[in-house]
């Protein structure tokens, strides 16, 4: 049987476990109080969201090379989807 995960924006129950960068994770942590420590939690996504959320993880890595403007721009947009995530759903890493 395989273990099935809620994606953490929409609850559809096909999600997969995508990685979280440590920059998301301490943003959790300082604004929405994610706990405990010491986890490295992975985030269920459905193929939808997990296309978005790739997209925005790989311009946020990015976003050293990118002007400010830019830069700004993705870290609001990650913020929003941060601020978006249903902690309740994450999983940790095993
Ligand atoms: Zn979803």
């Amino acid at each position: 049987m395989t273990v099935a995960y809620q994606c953490a924006l929409c609850g559809s129950d096909d999600a997969q476990p995508e990685s979280l960068p440590v920059d998301w994770e301490e943003y959790l942590r300082d604004e929405r109080d994610l706990s405990p420590p010491g986890i490295q939690w992975q985030v269920p996504l459905c193929g939808e969201h997990a296309a978005e959320y790739d997209h925005l993880r790989k311009s946020y890595l990015d976003r050293g090379m990118m002007d400010d403007e830019t830069a700004q721009k993705v870290e609001g947009d990650a913020d929003d989807l941060l601020d978006r995530l249903d902690l309740d759903r994450l999983v940790d890493e095993q």
